[in-house]
């Protein structure tokens, strides 16, 4: 695979940045609900809150859908992400209710899908766990066992029966969710919120956050937001808040990258028939999905930790792009000749438990990070579970299951420098002995 022209952008390659981005807060306000960061999560509670009539205030320190909410790779998962045999280990009693919670993500991003007529290109193919080595494949029948056992709907078969390309043995089906353009996805829920009764500040970064007279005040640049309550939508990027908990998830830049445009007819003889998107099993996944514009987008494969709080504005690694292409020749040897057109990138929040989390400061500020990299679909459904709470005082089941009582984080094991370059390290020395290479070659 060719990298020497990649386009690299600071942004997304899904879609380009709006043009009607909303002039910054330039005044003192006041209101009943803030809510900080503009991305799915934050979109979601804002547009929810004002459904429910109360008087809310987005402020978005670039513009609504800047971050991982536009630059993912659109695979909307129906069940939870990351080590779900060590999940299912270690929270035994909470696990069916993450499973259950993570299904009704995945439906509550169709249904909003058809409730806003968001015109997003998707397709409800399901997503496909996928085995790249007989290693992989017994990872995954035991995770298949371990999710129907908790209630998921998930399938286990062989790529001939999940209609995935050939150089994958096989995998689990995720029936739930699919793939979408999330540029499009994105600023369609931001149309829907400027389109709402929230008022909503772009090009506003909140500085800081204090108590005052029974309020909070939310100070920007431009003028101070004062409100009864306040939902923390950051992200990655909680930590640049001295109110947000310590520790609360380790920021993790994650790089994408999609070919040029393939000849249908050699995506055709791929027998990639359910249009599935894919994640492999590795310790860290590279995913690979289709897209309406005849490219496939893939990615991952390396996690890098953002070091400091403010997090950069940046373009992917040049080495991470060539590496990430090794990886494309080996699960398509058919498209070795196809070119990487462009490549992108995003800050994801790693929680220490790999968890989705949601919770409650004191009385008045509200804080989720439902993400590790599962987040299109259940930051917006969490987002809009926490705008329930705080318009009817009532918490849905799914939010109970998230629910973190204090506020009080571990420090995230493995997720500094070395540990991640080990995870690496690791995968690349099983794709070695499990001869994933060799597998791929022969299909
Ligand atoms: C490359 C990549 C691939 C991914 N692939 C998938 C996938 O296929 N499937 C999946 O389910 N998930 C995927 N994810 C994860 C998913 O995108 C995220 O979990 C989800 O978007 C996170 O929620 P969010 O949209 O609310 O966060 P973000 O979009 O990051 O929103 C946070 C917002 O807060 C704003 N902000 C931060 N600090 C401040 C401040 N001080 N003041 C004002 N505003 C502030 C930021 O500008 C940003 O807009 C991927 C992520 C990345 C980066």
């Amino acid at each position: 695979m060719k990298t020497d022209h990649v386009e690299y952008t600071t942004f997304s390659g899904w879609v380009d940045p709006p043009t009607d981005v909303r002039p910054a807060l330039g005044e003192d306000v006041t209101c009943e609900v803030a809510v900080v960061g503009g991305g799915l999560a934050g979109m979601s509670t804002a547009l929810r809150l004002a459904e429910h009539g109360r008087d809310v205030v987005l402020l978005e320190a670039e513009f609504c859908g800047h971050g991982s909410a536009s630059r993912n790779a659109g695979q909307v998962a129906g069940a939870p992400g990351g080590d779900i045999q060590l999940l299912s280990m270690l929270y035994p009693r909470r696990f069916p209710a993450i499973v259950r919670m993570a299904d009704h993500a995945g439906h509550f991003v169709e249904q909003l899908i058809e409730r806003l007529e968001l015109d997003c290109d998707y397709e409800p193919t399901g997503n496909v766990c996928a085995a790249v080595s007989r290693g992989q494949m017994g990872r995954v029948r035991r995770v298949t066992k371990l999710l129907r056992k908790a209630g998921a709907h998930v399938e286990l078969g062989t790529s001939a029966e999940l209609g995935i390309p050939r150089g994958f043995l096989g995998g689990m089906r995720e029936s739930v969710g699919g793939i979408l353009n999330p540029g499009k996805f994105s600023l369609g829920i931001r149309d829907a919120v400027l389109a709402s009764g929230a008022r909503v500040f772009e090009r506003t970064r909140v500085t800081d956050v204090t108590r005052n007279d029974g309020h909070l005040v939310i100070r920007t640049a431009g003028g101070e937001v004062r409100a009864d309550k306040l939902v923390l939508a950051t992200n990655a990027f909680g930590g640049e808040l001295p109110l947000a908990p310590r520790r609360l998830s380790s920021p993790i830049w994650v790089t994408e990258v999609e070919t040029e445009p393939i000849d249908p007819a050699r995506l055709a003889a791929l027998g990639w028939t359910s249009r599935s998107g894919m994640v492999t099993q590795h310790n860290i996944m590279e995913n690979y999905r289709l897209t309406s514009r005849d490219t496939i987008v893939f990615g991952v494969r390396r996690l890098q930790r953002g070091k400091h709080h403010p997090l950069p504005v940046r373009t992917p690694d040049a080495a991470v792009v060539a590496d990430l292409a090794r990886a494309f020749e080996t699960r398509f040897p058919a498209l070795a000749d196809v070119a990487a057109a462009r490549a992108w990138g995003g800050w994801v929040a790693i929680t220490s438990s790999w968890l989705p989390l949601a919770g409650r400061i004191g009385d008045d500020v509200y804080y989720s990070v439902a993400c590790n990299g599962h987040g299109l679909a259940q930051a917006p459904y969490v987002g809009s579970l926490l705008a329930d709470l705080i318009a009817d005082g009532e918490a849905h089941e799914d939010l109970k299951a998230i629910w973190v009582k204090k506020p009080k984080f571990p420090r995230p094991v493995m997720m500094g420098a070395p540990g991640l370059r080990t995870i690496w390290t690791v995968d690349r020395f099983n794709d070695l002995v499990n001869g994933s290479r060799r597998n791929a070659r022969r299909a």
